[in-house]
């Protein structure tokens, strides 16, 4: 049986908004009409707006554990690192399951109706196996030597295929980041993907990160000597940019995550779209703030024809993994973003990063996008407040 709802206002990202607009639902929460009949009668009315369930388009579900236990904006990206390092041992496999089941939780009562989440271990399999969000997990890789790629990259594989036997097919490879990773295991993963899969990299996230990535130098060399990992063996990048140098690389038409973004330029951003890599750029300013306190130059992403997503990173960096609460903080940075391409970022274009746009993301008949009410907003002229929040109807 159907339910009818009506609301004040409906952003279906499937042509305008729609007035008074009804949304009618099938028990499996899929989509089975849109319209709009002043004389209808039969709906459950939801004050305000409706939009498709929202998605988290970079997290790291199992490092939840590490909630308030990383010091915000201690020593910068290598400070953040560093403290990374020495905590990573220190969990038991109960505390951060129960760490991640009460995030994903929280993430679905937010309307959080997909994640893509980072994965370097096993530990998230059961959470998912059981939850009701759509999980894509990257598998990531990492190692600064050409001579341990190899390696690296068959581990990255078996542990895709760990997730696979789970029955979590929504799973590919992912890279770490520049400073991190040898042009080798680029190449490797590059030539995994082909043109199916998702991946992604953090990249363009500090000026530790571009100094280490050019001359081998900086405060990120001091971390990694700390922990004694093959600074020795890393190539230093000699393209102009870090960002370009890796993007170049890649030649597959496949949906690419670029996450953090936080010095990456226009003219960056205008080369790397004209390459064969589909590529998405994921803003995570919470993540951003706690780091290091700079955030990326939003002006760089008014133009609505870019692919921004929205991600949390994970709770080693930020207070919330809520995507609405990122939304606030960029409407904070700069109140020229249009509410409706807010929300596109936050829905739509996640969606199609996670190559989930035939299924979410959309309020449309055959779509099961979930729906998702936003509270506290003038209907008449809305926009992201302090005060708004979000709650689901459909799941
Ligand atoms: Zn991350």
């Amino acid at each position: 049986m159907s339910i009818f709802y009506k609301a004040d206002l409906i952003i279906t990202n499937d042509g305008p908004p729609i007035t008074n607009g009804i949304v009618e639902v099938n028990e499996e929460g899929v989509i089975v009409s849109v319209f709009q009949d002043d004389a209808f009668q039969d709906y459950k009315f939801v004050e305000s707006i409706l939009i498709p369930g929202l998605v988290n388009a970079h997290c790291h579900l199992e490092l939840s554990h590490l909630e308030n236990k990383i010091s915000p904006r201690h020593n910068g990206m290598a400070g953040f690192i560093d403290q990374i390092f020495s905590q990573r041992d220190n969990s038991d496999f109960q505390e951060c399951t129960n760490a991640m089941l009460l995030q994903d939780q929280k993430m679905f009562e937010e309307g959080i109706v997909a994640v893509g989440d980072i994965s370097n271990s096993a530990v998230s399999i059961e959470v998912k196996k059981n939850s009701r969000i759509h999980y894509h997990t990257f598998v990531e890789v990492m190692g600064m030597s050409a001579a341990s790629a190899q390696s690296r990259f068959d581990n990255g594989v078996s542990l895709v295929n760990q997730f696979v036997q789970n029955n979590l097919t929504n799973v590919s490879l992912a890279l770490h980041a520049p400073y991190s990773i040898s042009k080798k295991l680029l190449q490797l993963v590059n030539e995994h993907l082909k043109n199916n899969s998702a991946s992604s990299i953090h990249i363009n996230e500090s000026n530790d990160e571009l100094l280490f990535c050019k001359s081998k130098s900086g405060p990120l060399k001091e971390v990694f000597e700390k922990y004694k990992l093959p600074v020795n063996d890393f190539d230093n990048i000699s393209d102009e940019s870090v960002l370009i140098d890796c993007v170049q690389q890649l030649n597959n038409a496949s949906p690419f995550i670029l996450v953090h973004n936080v010095k990456t330029t226009t003219s960056e951003i205008e080369i790397a779209n004209s390459m064969r890599a589909i590529l998405y750029w994921c803003l995570c300013v919470n993540a951003n703030k706690y780091i290091t306190n700079e955030v990326p130059d939003l002006t760089n992403y008014l133009n609505d024809s870019l692919r921004v997503v929205i991600g949390t990173d994970s709770l080693a960096s930020n207070h919330q993994l809520s995507v609405w609460e990122e939304l606030k903080t960029i409407s904070q940075l700069n109140n020229q973003i249009p509410f409706e391409q807010l929300i596109k970022w936050a829905t739509i274009n996640g969606a199609c990063a996670l190559s989930l746009q035939n299924k979410i993301g959309k309020i449309k008949p055959g779509y099961a996008p979930g729906l998702v009410q936003v509270l506290n907003v003038n209907v008449n002229a809305p926009s992201i407040t302090n005060d708004s929040y979000t709650r689901r109807v459909v799941s």
